[in-house]
């Protein structure tokens, strides 16, 4: 008699803690079984593979809104699509607050495009401009399942001063939301690019030299200290150096709450690929800006350390030909001038795969807490992330010796290059199941558009403030708006 609609046999079940031989038993979406000799309606061979619960991506931008009107180039059929072969089942991507726009609309215009996805996702809401009315905004948006907030210390259209970076911890602290900062600093940055271009330096290698590790390091410094003013947990984005990460790992070490991710283009690329012939440098612009050889070791460090408990893609693509693409204002573009971003949605677990598992800096449980089960628990995503009864029946069968040269036509996304094109690496995704339906398989995608589904996260316990503040005094709680108003 079969107790599961689906059973993974024989496969090497891999956890954040441990890798053994199991079956996997699946009744419905979700997991209900790990043990020996489950019986199954159906069952899938998983020998010689691992067995490991689906990426979550907690920070890729797919169909952002762009202010001229439309979106960027990837959608969420061809975004989740190159999750899937990539081995990720969930991505939390962006919804966008242009400047003097509400939040509330935006949000369900990225609701309605996300339709399309074959990949489960979410939200972090982008505030660029904390007015009274959009600090308002912010609890319906949070009850509605957006748990995450994301702010910007740099770009000129979106970056925050310290005092509307303050009412944002603070309205994420009244509303039990998280919240993610990009750390450089923008007046720094904009005062080395403007020096830059009236030297003549506009290359796209220049982009590297507007923003060294300093004005990451000092951003970080700051945006952990107003957060720990403010007692509001914060998670630090795309950290580039082992540098910057010292200064998460001294305000761990008292008690902040604070983490941080980093992304493979800072484990594999450095500032010399920005230095190649003609314009080809900017096919490996993104920010912070990769650095040298030396930080990726620093940073594989931090990653063995904890301090950096999430590998995220930071997925940001332009085409290198297309009219909104990295040439969109010329081939003589100043750095300044050109868009920012690499995709990586579909080479994320591949590349830290191998570089960290196959190569020995990191073991294969690492892997799974770093790509799986840390980006979901940080995130509320609380049925993602694990294999185990009663998680979602995302499951992703890992070959873990095959060898592939990775090239542009095998990533599914809607960019027409890779950062990362004719790398070798070892191991691959063979198949993934997300909720007990097969997805993909050999390189295949083949859940439709629309399967995924929009995850509301509800409040969790990890992201309550720690109830330290200076004097005893909760100044977050009394609601004073940028007007000086009190907030309704
Ligand atoms: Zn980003």
């Amino acid at each position: 008699m079969a107790d599961y609609n689906l059973v993974v046999r024989g496969g090497t079940v891999v956890t954040a803690s441990d890798a053994y031989r199991a079956d996997v038993g699946i009744i419905g979406e979700r997991i209900a079984a790990v043990g020996e000799n489950l019986q199954g309606e159906r069952s899938v061979d998983a020998g010689g593979l691992l067995v490991m619960p689906g990426g979550v991506d907690t920070h890729c931008h797919i169909a952002q809104l762009r202010p001229e009107g439309g979106t960027d180039e990837e959608s969420f059929t061809t975004g989740s699509a190159a999750a899937l072969l990539g081995g990720t089942t969930t991505a939390i991507s962006f919804s966008t607050q242009f400047k003097g726009q509400p939040i509330r609309d935006t949000l369900n215009e990225y609701r309605e495009l996300a339709r399309a996805s074959a990949i489960d996702y979410s939200f972090h809401q982008i505030i660029s401009d904390p007015t009274d009315e959009v600090l308002a905004e912010i609890p319906g948006l949070v009850e509605a399942g957006i748990r995450s907030l994301k702010v910007f210390l740099t770009y000129d259209t979106v970056h925050l001063d310290d005092r509307q970076y303050l009412q944002v911890l603070s309205v994420a602290r009244r509303t039990g939301a998280l919240v993610t900062v990009h750390c450089e600093n923008y007046d720094a940055i904009d005062w080395r690019a403007r020096a830059l271009l009236a030297d003549g330096r506009t290359a796209p290698k220049y982009h590297a030299w507007s923003r060294p590790e300093i004005v990451e390091r000092e951003a970080t410094y700051r945006a952990i200290a107003l957060a720990e003013l403010v007692d509001q947990p914060i998670q630090i984005f795309h950290v580039s150096s082992a540098g910057v990460a010292k200064e998460i790992a001294r305000a761990q070490a008292r008690g902040v709450k604070v983490w941080a991710e980093t992304c493979p283009q800072y484990l594999t690329l450095t500032a010399a690929d920005m230095d190649r012939p003609g314009f080809e440098g900017a096919k490996y612009m993104c920010s912070p800006s990769p650095r040298d050889v030396q930080a990726q070791e620093g940073l594989w460090d931090t990653i063995r350390r904890g301090t950096i408990d999430v590998v995220s893609s930071d997925h940001s693509g332009f085409s290198y030909h297309g009219d909104l693409g990295k040439r969109s204002n010329g081939e003589d573009a100043p750095f300044t001038n050109i868009p920012n971003g690499l995709p990586g949605l579909a080479t994320r677990l591949p590349l830290l795969f191998s570089e960290g598992v196959a190569k020995g800096r990191i073991d294969v449980t690492d892997f799974v807490r770093l790509v799986a089960s840390q980006p979901a628990r940080i995130f509320g995503l609380t049925r993602k992330g694990r294999i185990a009864p009663g998680a979602d029946a995302d499951i992703l069968l890992w070959d873990p010796t095959r060898k592939v040269k990775i090239t542009n036509d095998k990533l599914g996304h809607a960019i027409d290059h890779t950062p990362y094109e004719g790398m070798e690496v070892t191991g691959w995704a063979e198949a993934v199941f997300l909720r007990g339906q097969l997805a993909m398989q050999s390189g295949k995608v083949v859940a439709a558009p629309g399967s995924g589904k929009f995850l509301a996260r509800d409040a969790y316990d990890l992201i309550k403030p720690t109830g330290r503040l200076a004097d005893g005094f909760d100044a977050a709680a009394m609601a004073v708006g940028p007007s000086g108003k009190r907030l309704v």
